[in-house]
């Protein structure tokens, strides 16, 4: 089958090269002359694992292209998908310029029938317009379907290769037909296709990633109640998650979810709401507490030093707003470092993956180093925001010997309190309290 892929990001990038690892001629395009240049030369724009291995194997047996001509892209493709990126507007409320720019484009683009695929998350009805702009351009039969994205960073290929369900809006019959086919080899062992109409297709993506956020504030909003109260949300956490009917994904407290998706979804889901006269009372909480959450650790490191940081060297572990990425946008830790500068600070910083695309964002604002042990050398204080897996199990001993003063803040609640605190250390974690038996 030919496949165009308009966007070449995280989303459209995974699922060309998977499409292409499945046998399909799959051309990506993005308008992004110097992405479409590195990835001609083999260089990935992003970090995503296993990703590279699948675009050099798909382009050297020539099943994958890339190019900034959409219209080359388009000729002779069955399937288009469109997935660029739909970034929050100013009111909050999903900025669809590019997409629809993106439509306009592959309706004079193409050569005959087509399906074009909005894989980007976008708001309900989003489809409808779609339609509506490619049908006053197009000279060629058409069907719009939605088929949104669950992959999550940081482990996309697996997500995109062994899907846990796909989920197809259309009501045109050879669409879903062909995304059917397009899908087959993808669902195999699970047979996970969900068909529906496209406005619900379109409104599952939000509802899913809602309810993963819900959870992430719901626990964040338990674990500052225990800090007031003495409990320890880590146990907490596992006597409420060992039960079938809740489980244990997506329960742990932290320094507030960030990314590409969460916040800007749940902004737009907001939005939408509003839209149609609805208040989505809870997603507004779990924004708001999200946002409070956010200010959380900084409040602590800041609180610790007794309301100034003048002097102070902090080190930070961790920029990407999750492990397995380089993508730091919304990433709690670019707030806490803003927070840190602003108390007076001066902060030297690590990650395995994200440290050039900070870079890019604060240059010399904050420091680099490449070695964990080095960004701890000499600071005051040491912040974990990320729970990458080399920053798991540290040597204390180690930290102690190059600290300049022995204190931890663990945001990620990664550590063992008793264990820090064995070594000499001040801990605190999120929402910890005394523990006691069971606690780690
Ligand atoms: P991204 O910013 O990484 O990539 C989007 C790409 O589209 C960019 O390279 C941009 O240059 C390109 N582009 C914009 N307009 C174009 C045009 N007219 N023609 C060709 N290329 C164009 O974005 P992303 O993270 O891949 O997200 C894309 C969409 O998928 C968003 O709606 C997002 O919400 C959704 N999504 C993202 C994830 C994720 O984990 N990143 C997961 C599921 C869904």
């Amino acid at each position: 089958m030919k496949i165009c892929v308009i966007g070449t990001g995280y989303v459209g990038l995974v699922a060309g090269a998977g499409f292409s690892d499945m046998g399909n001629d799959v051309t990506c395009c993005d308008v992004d002359a110097s992405k479409i240049e590195g990835l001609k030369k083999g260089v990935m724009p992003i970090y995503e694992p296993g990703l590279d291995k699948l675009v050099t194997l798909n382009v050297a047996e020539g099943r994958l292209t890339f190019t900034t001509d959409v219209a080359s892209g388009v000729a002779g493709a069955e399937v288009i998908l469109l997935a660029v990126g739909t970034p929050p507007g100013p009111d909050g409320s999903a900025d669809l310029s590019f997409i629809f720019k993106a439509a306009e484009q592959v309706a004079d683009a193409l050569t005959g029938w087509a399906v074009l695929v909005t894989k980007s998350t976008v708001p309900v009805g989003t489809g409808d317009k779609i339609e509506a702009i490619v049908k006053k351009r197009a000279k060629h039969e058409f069907a719009v379907a939605s088929n949104p994205e669950f992959l999550k960073e940081g482990d996309a290929v697996n997500d995109f290769m062994k899907p846990d369900r796909v989920v197809i809006g259309a009501d045109d019959k050879r669409a879903v037909d062909t995304l059917r086919a397009l899908y087959a080899p993808f669902t195999r062992t699970t047979d996970r296709m969900l068909v529906m109409d496209r406005r619900s297709s379109e409104l599952t993506k939000y509802a899913a990633n809602s309810m993963l956020a819900t959870r992430i504030s719901f626990m964040n909003d338990l674990a500052n109640l225990c800090e007031l109260l003495g409990a320890d949300i880590e146990l907490v956490r596992r006597g409420m998650g060992s039960d079938v009917r809740i489980g244990p994904k997506f329960l742990f407290a932290g320094p507030g979810f960030g990314g590409s998706c969460f916040p800007k979804d749940l902004r737009a889901a907001v939005s939408t709401g509003k839209d149609v006269g609805y208040d989505l009372a809870i997603l507004n909480a779990v924004v708001a507490v999200n946002e409070r959450q956010k200010q959380k650790l900084g409040e602590k490191v800041i609180a610790h030093f007794g309301g100034s940081l003048k002097g102070k060297r902090i080190a930070v572990w961790g920029l990407a707003f999750k492990p397995g990425t380089d993508d730091t946008r919304e990433a709690p830790a670019l707030v806490l470092v803003e927070q840190l500068l602003a108390a007076g600070a001066s902060v030297c910083a690590t990650d395995p993956v994200a440290m050039e695309v900070v870079r890019k964002q604060l240059g010399d604002r904050i420091e680099y180093e490449e070695s964990n042990y080095d960004c701890a050398k000499g600071a005051d204080a040491l912040v974990l925001v990320t729970e990458w897996h080399e920053f798991r199990r540290p040597s204390f001993e180690r930290l102690k010997s190059l600290m300049k003063q022995p204190v931890l803040f663990d945001g990620r609640n990664i550590w063992s309190p008793a264990e820090v605190r064995a070594a000499g250390f001040s801990y605190y974690g999120i929402g910890r309290g005394k523990g006691g038996i069971g606690a780690s």
